[in-house]
């Protein structure tokens, strides 16, 4: 298969950025090429299809069918020096929505949509791994990248961990981004420690006695404990956590009952909980639990609750907070440059690589209001301004070579 990348001679490769801009129709097209053909966790197949085929056209070594369809590619500079690994992680996943925008790479997929942008992260992630098999010269070490599946749960990362991405040869640090609409473009939010939340969920069922609507006393009305159980469910927040950590406990769901004059013997709650602190994890289930029993019990109701972790917090090593920041901010360029405050309550299972070895999660601006491109994440009309693409390789390409010397 022959690249459709111009001829690198004829780019001038003493300027990293303009031969990085350079590319940008390449990452246009391609992003443009992902985005028609959207495909939900762990069926992302002709995704991962055209993500190899790039790499064998380029020469570059890699693995397929890892978690099913995740991808690992390797390459080695040429340049002496320490023999550091870094890891580059992209997700390829979309989500089942509907595509409004009209767009002439809209998707072709009725009901699915890349809605997230992780069309964009693969695209610069292939991006740079041209970039870098070009020029090899330039670094020592060896660049791995990671294609991963479904992050938008159940989660690709865990997996591919557990295949041995970070293994032979053993990962020294891993850096990854997300283009990001909450940040105009030209931005980049990087910090230190917690960027993301922890991602926790429960389903809980309650269990009371139907009647009746006239006749409460014969009954154990399971939407007066349901409410109570809500209600209480809010003290965890203001009345047990530091309220120096941030948290979240929402009940986003609350179903019971038929008909106006029936007592529902049985109501069902669905929540999320959200924290930063490691130090956390395992307290909102036992604190839930108690909640939850305690409540029933007062009322002769029972329960059956279901508690667990999806994702743990994204928590960034210090120093290669530093290293992006750094690079970022030769980058962006702009006025508005690098923001350090830019925590969200969202979550990521980049944290499972970050829990494995050091690294840094960070986002990259991408919204453009004056294009309207600045819908939400997960938004029918969701959109990023493409320029932010090239910006991504080459926050990429600086990192690895000052990583890897
Ligand atoms: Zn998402
Ligand atoms: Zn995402």
């Amino acid at each position: 298969m022959v690249s459709t990348f111009p001829n690198p001679s004829t780019v001038d490769l003493s300027r990293l950025r303009l031969s990085i801009r350079s590319l940008q129709p390449q990452l246009v097209e391609w992003r443009r090429r992902l985005h028609q053909q959207p495909e939900l966790g762990f069926q992302e197949k002709l995704t991962a299809e055209f993500v190899s085929q790039k790499l064998q056209a380029w020469g570059i070594a890699h693995e397929t069918g890892i978690a099913q369809t995740g991808i690992v590619a390797t390459i080695k500079g040429n340049k002496s020096g320490a023999e550091k690994v870094l890891a580059i992680r992209a997700d390829m996943d979309a989500l089942p929505i509907q595509e409004l925008n009209e767009v002439p790479y809209k998707s072709q997929n009725d009901g699915l949509m890349h809605a997230c942008g992780h069309d964009g992260h693969t695209a610069i992630a292939l991006g740079t791994a041209y970039y870098l098999q070009e020029h090899r010269q330039d670094f020592a070490g060896t660049v791995k990248f990671i294609f991963q599946p479904a992050e938008e749960s159940p989660g690709g990362a865990k997996p591919m961990i557990e295949a041995g991405v970070l293994k032979n040869p053993n990962v020294d640090a891993i850096i990854g981004l997300h283009l990001w609409n909450n940040l105009p473009l030209g931005t980049v939010g990087v910090r230190a420690g917690a960027l993301m939340a922890a991602v926790e969920c429960f389903d809980c069922k309650i269990l009371g006695k139907g009647g009746h609507g006239a006749m409460p006393h014969q009954t154990v009305d399971s939407i007066i404990v349901a409410a109570q159980v809500v209600n209480a469910l809010q003290t965890i927040v203001a009345r047990n956590v530091n309220p120096l950590d941030s948290a979240v406990v929402t009940v986003g769901e609350l179903h019971a009952g038929t008909k106006r004059n029936v007592i529902a013997d049985t109501a069902w709650i669905s929540g999320t909980v959200r924290f930063f602190s490691p130090e956390l994890v395992g307290f909102f289930k036992q604190r839930i639990e108690n909640i939850v029993a305690g409540v029933c019990q007062s009322h002769g109701a029972s329960y059956d609750l279901n508690y667990w972790s999806l994702y743990p917090p994204v928590i960034n090593d210090a120093g290669m907070a530093e290293l992006v920041r750094s690079v970022a901010e030769e980058v962006v360029e702009t006025p508005v440059g690098v923001v350090p405050e830019c925590q969200t309550m969202g979550g990521e299972d980049m944290s499972f690589f970050l829990q494995e070895v050091p690294g840094c999660y960070f986002f990259l601006g991408a919204a453009n209001p004056e294009k309207k491109l600045d819908y939400p994440h997960h938004h029918p009309r969701f959109d990023f301004d493409e320029t932010a693409l090239a910006m991504g390789v080459e926050i990429f390409v600086r990192c690895v070579e000052k990583f890897c010397g």
